[in-house]
């Protein structure tokens, strides 16, 4: 359609040169870091950096000093925000080890998501490079326990020009954050609020793709959702504004009676590797799980019922968060008493068991990293 990234496929293998930091973080300045995590605060030492031009395709691949981007005022990122970006986390093993969990599913969704933007497309083999280099480099910040190294790939577009039209460059780079415990007392659930004035996305739209644009526009309902006293927002679908689509950064599971799930389709919702996981593992178990669209008037319906059991939400920041209740503009509504259901926990512990090499990874999700 236009858009030709011609050298891209020429680059399938690029070499990385490591500089590791000339001023290192001692030991105990790390440890003093690595004892208040909240989530994305704390960086590491490194970062991951690749570089695209037509002439070149990717090329100058790099891990070295986390540094600032020197970026002229006329970068195009700047003004038509061509930019997207992933999440997945590294994990330590008991014995020491390292699991990232289905990084070649993130750099599948991000070649699709470069596709949507009409940027350039990185070779997913040089994805998983880079994200495992600065596993390797950064090794030491990763927390033990139930805490974990955030790892977050993105690309810009990073031509110097105003004109509207795709990038001729771009900037890939790979940043590491440690992280906490979502959960510090258990799961603690939380509320939802169900934003009515405002969408996330429609069809043909970029809401099934991970750009920065999405999250931009998510955050007017997300104050909204902040100023009812709710911890998220839900969106609901742009067309007829019934169907529950997701939440700003989440995908949602519904749990009924008869031990079904039920979970929206693909489309206009973010195709979420942890959404793709827990189906996995649910139908497994014998469990029928529905991907179909369901209302939010059924889900207050449902939920008085006691048709509904349980609802919750799901990320690879969180894993598994349950949800304890909903409020809209047309009245608020609990769920299964608005603690956390057995069937949220269950496959959290499953999940979350997987990741951290407890649970044999009978998927071939885990890529140990040494
Ligand atoms: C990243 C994201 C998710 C969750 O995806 P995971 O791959 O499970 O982390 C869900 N919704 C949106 C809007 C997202 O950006």
């Amino acid at each position: 359609m236009g858009v030709s990234f011609d050298k891209v496929d020429g680059s399938i293998w690029l070499k990385f040169d490591i500089a590791p930091t000339a001023n290192p973080v001692s030991a105990t300045d790390r440890a003093a870091k690595l004892e208040n995590l909240g989530f994305g605060r704390v960086f590491t030492e490194h970062m991951a950096i690749v570089h695209y031009n037509q002439a070149q395709g990717w090329h100058g691949a790099k891990v070295e000093s986390r540094a600032n981007f020197p970026l002229d005022p006329a970068t195009a990122v700047l003004h038509y925000a061509q930019e997207i970006f992933e999440g997945l986390k590294a994990y330590k093993r008991d014995d020491g080890g390292i699991n990232l969990f289905r990084p070649d599913a993130n750099a599948r969704r991000f070649k699709n998501s470069a596709d949507r933007m009409a940027m350039a497309p990185i070779p997913e083999a040089v994805f998983i490079e880079a994200v495992e280099q600065v596993v390797r480099i950064d090794r030491d910040w990763i927390p033990g326990g139930e805490g974990s190294l955030y790892l977050r790939p993105f690309m810009i577009a990073s031509e110097i020009f105003l004109g509207v039209k795709p990038s001729a460059e771009y900037i890939f780079a790979v940043i590491a954050s440690p992280v906490g415990s979502y959960f510090k007392r258990g799961p603690a659930p939380v509320s939802i609020w169900v934003s009515e004035n405002y969408t996330r996305a429609a069809v043909g739209g970029t809401g099934a793709v991970k750009c920065g644009g999405n999250y931009a526009a998510s955050l007017r309902a997300q104050a909204e959702a902040i100023d009812h006293g709710c911890d998220q927002v839900v969106f609901l679908d742009a067309l007829e504004r019934r169907y529950i689509e997701e939440l700003g950064g989440m995908n949602v599971f519904f749990v009924f009676d008869d031990g079904s799930l039920s979970t929206p389709p693909l489309g206009t919702i973010l195709p979420g590797i942890t959404r793709d996981s827990i189906i996995a593992l649910a139908r497994e178990a014998g469990t029928e799980v529905r991907e179909e669209p369901y209302t939010l008037a059924q889900w207050r319906t449902d939920a008085a019922s006691g048709k509904l059991k349980e609802a919750f939400a799901c990320g690879t920041a969180a894993v598994i968060s349950p949800i304890g209740k909903v409020c809209s503009a047309h009245g608020d509504f609990v769920i299964n008493g608005g603690e956390a259901g057995p069937v949220a926990m269950g496959l959290r512990k499953q999940l979350v068991d997987i990741q951290y090499g407890r649970a044999p990874d009978t998927h071939g999700w885990i890529r140990n990293v040494g």
